[in-house]
């Protein structure tokens, strides 16, 4: 099941926690997926407040 971190929004497949925050909270409720391959240039990534590379989800619910 694909799903989304509620902290930082990373998308992750079957994961009890999200590799990147450490997190535990996660949604299966989001719209729309940004992919990050270079956070430093990102305007997305910016906003999301993101520093690393991968997909992400653009709200989660
Ligand atoms: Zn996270």
């Amino acid at each position: 099941m694909t799903k989304a971190c509620k902290t930082c929004h990373l998308i992750v497949e079957e994961a009890a926690e999200c590799p990147l925050c450490k997190g535990t909270d996660f949604s299966e409720k989001f719209n729309s997926i940004a992919l990050i391959f270079d956070a430093t240039k990102s305007e997305i990534a910016a906003k999301l407040g993101v520093s690393a590379p991968g997909r992400y989800a653009i709200k989660v619910r």
